[in-house]
This record gives C-alpha cells, structure tokens and sequence, in this order.
C-alpha cells in the first residue's frame, strides 16, 4: 500500500514517509491509493481496541516497515477503551471518546503518532514537533510525548481564548513540552507555525515536524474506535450503526467515513459544527467557502477553513449522494443542550458533543426514530467554566484528567511575532 497526494503531483510514498512529511510536497494531502476491504468477520477473536486497530490497520500499513510493529505500537496507544453506552432516551447510544489522559479523543491518534514517532524518528539528532493549537491538539500532543527521547514538543495557543483547564493541560507536562500563550488569536498561531514550518534556513538548524489533524498517523488510528462500535452494535442488531460526529477540521468524522469506505458497518454519517457552518454550506450548496474563523463555546471546532475537507472531497466526489450530512449549531442552542442533558439523557455533554446531540434531535423532530450514535469528543468537566452553570453542580473530572490537573502547570509569553518565536525555536 502506498499513499499519494489528494493533488496528484507527487510520487506515491510508503505510509511511514507519508506520516514522517505530514503534508505532501504538492500542497495535497496524503490518502490511500486504494481502498482495503474489511468486513465484520475478520475481526472475531480482537481483543479490545488494540486488537481491532492491529487488524484493521495492518493493509493501510501493507509492506510498511511499521507493519511488524503494528500491534506493539496499537497497544501503546490504546491504553483506555472508548465505552458505547446507550442513553436513557431509546434509540440512541453514546461513544466515549474521552477517557484518555487529556480528556479528548485527540488522544487516541496523538499516542498513535507518537509511537509510531518512536521507531522512525531519526535518533541520531533532536526534532521539535510543532504545534498550534485552540485547545485540545496541544495537550493530547504534549500528554503523548512527553519523556520521548530526541523530541521537543513546541505548543502555541491563544492566551486566554482556552478553556481555564485546557490552559492548565497544555502547561502541565513541561520537560520535552513547552507552552507558549501567544499575546493572539489561534489564527494567530498557525501563523506563527507555517511561517516556521516555511523558513528553510530555520528548519535546516532545527528540525521541525508537525503532529495537527491532517497526519496520517492520527488519522487513522481514529477508525478503530467507529470499527469497534459498529462491529458491536453490528453482532447485536445485524444493522449498520450511524454516527452523529462533532466536526472542525474533519479529522476524526473523516476517519468514520474512511472506515465506512473499507466496509465497515456504519451507516449514515451525521456531522455536527458550532456556528463555524462553511460544512454545513459547502454540502448544501456544492460550492466550498472558507471563512475566518468565529469564536463559540465548542472551541475545539472553531475552525473556519477544514483542513481535512479535502480528503473528503478525494473520498466522496461530489456532495448530496454520499451517507454524508450536516447541520451547524449556534452557542444558544449548544447551552440549551446542556442544560437540558441530564433531563433528556441521563448525560452530560460538553459543548463540542451538545452540538451532536442538537443534530440529532433535529432529526428527531423531523420524524426518524431509528438508532444513532452520539460521538462524545471531550469530558464535559475540561469545559467545567461553561457547563457546570448550565448543569447547576460541579462536574467531577475523570481520574486521568484529575491527575493532569494535580500537576503544576507553567506557560510562557510569546508575541503574535516570528522573529519571537524563531528565538525560541533556535534555544537549546
Ligand atoms: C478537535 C475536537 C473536535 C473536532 O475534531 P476534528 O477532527 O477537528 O473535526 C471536536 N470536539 C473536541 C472536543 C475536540 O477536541
């Protein structure tokens, strides 16, 4: 198996170099030149998440040196499981993606990456992994490979435009991760990032790697999740199981859909947005429309021109006919959902999954009554400042998160200026 550009105009590479350049050279990104087949049957007898991430990821590796690698590398990542647990309301399931250290599901594909990262990074010289974040890739990123030898995480996120505990994570690991608040906003920081990413004599004193959502090696990872449930829910009820998807850069829905392509028994795929509709309009209309990004209470999802939209554009072709729909959701209705959560659901939901759960109930309305699956992205209590007012008592944060957050945590200032953080780029 190799891996060509979405653009066409470079060669095909094998996954390990795909994952190593991050974006191909062409400005394309990295998709599969064909796709694997899977179908329910060859997963009996996986144990876990690990098991269905060896198996189902073993032909997207085909002669790739991490192939023999595959199930170690599985196992380093997933070390937590992602629970489907049904809702109190019939008909519908819950996927919990946030049981890792972070409390996000960015997790699972940033220790994917990172272990992956250790057998192929080159030992003999340093290499800083560098990322901007709105909140949730930073500490995942950080959480992942901390302690790594030979790699330096460079964090910059937008001081005060992240959730107080968010701000907290991304500052508690310290060592080989360093947290930079950029006097900014996020559009700021990726800047910031490509700006350094694009100065050769820079990257030629410093090696500079990327780990944001368009890497193959946290792309992938991310199917095993939707295989494992549907897998489930498929043995149970012998139906395809659908998804409703909380969505920014499309990376993790997009993983559904690239599941769903090899086989898998998913159904239609629902992506929700926050205010951020450009999905939304781009599946109405047919005509794609970045804009700048807006500021809402789901801020993992504040993104206005999804860096993943491409692929699904490779996969899929032209919108309207593709098991592939969305609605976009406004901070109102996202603090409505909340609040109502616990009534509704026996749940409470963080910003990013009330979005989904506001997408379904639409559909709800409009008279489908058949079984969804709600995607959980995050822990509400990361977004404790938002949602326990809404819920009106406090959200106790899982046993992972509740050690992150005993940690002191420490960021440094930066200015929005390259030349600032050039200075600390070149730093030992
Ligand atoms: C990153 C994130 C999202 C959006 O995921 P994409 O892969 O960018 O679409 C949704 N919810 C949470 C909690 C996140 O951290």
């Amino acid at each position: 198996m190799k891996y060509v550009s979405t653009r066409l105009r470079v060669p095909p590479v094998p996954l390990s170099d795909a994952i190593l350049e991050g974006l191909a050279a062409d400005g394309g990104l990295y998709v599969p030149e064909r796709l694997p087949r899977a179908n329910p049957a060859d997963f009996e007898g996986c144990e876990g998440l690990a098991g269905v991430a060896a198996r189902l990821l073993a032909p997207f590796a085909g002669s790739d040196r991490l192939v023999g690698e595959l199930p170690r590398i599985a196992a380093e990542a997933f070390t937590f499981e992602a629970p489907l647990r049904p809702l109190r309301a019939g008909g519908a399931s819950v996927l919990e993606l946030f049981h890792g250290p972070t409390a996000a599901f960015k997790d699972f594909g940033a220790r994917f990456l990172a272990a992956c990262f250790r057998r192929l990074a080159p030992p003999a010289r340093r290499v800083t992994v560098l990322v901007a974040t709105s909140g949730d890739t930073g500490s995942a990123v950080g959480a992942a490979f901390h302690g790594l030898p030979g790699v330096r995480v460079v964090i910059l996120y937008p001081d005060g435009r992240v959730s107080p505990r968010q701000a907290h994570l991304l500052g508690c690991f310290g060592d080989n991760v360093r947290s930079f608040a950029v006097r900014g906003s996020f559009d700021d920081c990726q800047r910031l990032a490509k700006g350094a990413f694009a100065d050769a004599e820079l990257r030629a004193r410093e090696p500079l790697t990327s780990a944001n959502s368009i890497s193959l090696g946290r792309l992938l990872p991310q199917m095993t999740y939707y295989a494992s449930a549907a897998l489930a829910h498929w043995r149970a009820r012998r139906e395809p199981l659908r998804f409703v998807v909380p969505t920014g850069n499309l990376g993790n829905a997009f993983a559904c859909l690239l599941a769903r392509a090899t086989g898998l028994p998913i159904g239609e795929v629902l992506l929700a947005t926050n205010a951020n509709r450009v999905i939304p309009d781009f599946l109405a209309s047919g005509t794609y429309t970045p804009r700048p990004s807006l500021g809402t209470l789901a801020n993992a999802m504040d993104v206005g021109d999804p860096s993943n939209l491409e692929r699904l554009r490779w996969l899929h072709g032209a919108p309207g006919e593709a098991g592939v729909s969305a609605e976009w959701v406004d901070d109102a209705t996202i603090r409505a959902r909340i609040a109502a959560g616990e009534a509704s659901y026996g749940a409470i939901w963080c910003p990013h999954t009330a979005c989904a759960v506001e997408a379904l109930e639409r559909r709800r309305r409009a008279g489908d009554d058949g079984h969804w699956c709600l995607v959980a992205t995050a822990h509400p209590a990361k977004f404790d400042t938002v949602v326990e007012p809404l819920v009106g008592h406090p959200v106790a944060p899982p046993p992972a998160l509740a050690a992150a957050l005993a940690r002191p945590s420490r960021a440094e200032e930066l200015a929005a200026d390259p030349a600032a953080l050039r200075a600390r780029l070149l730093e030992p």
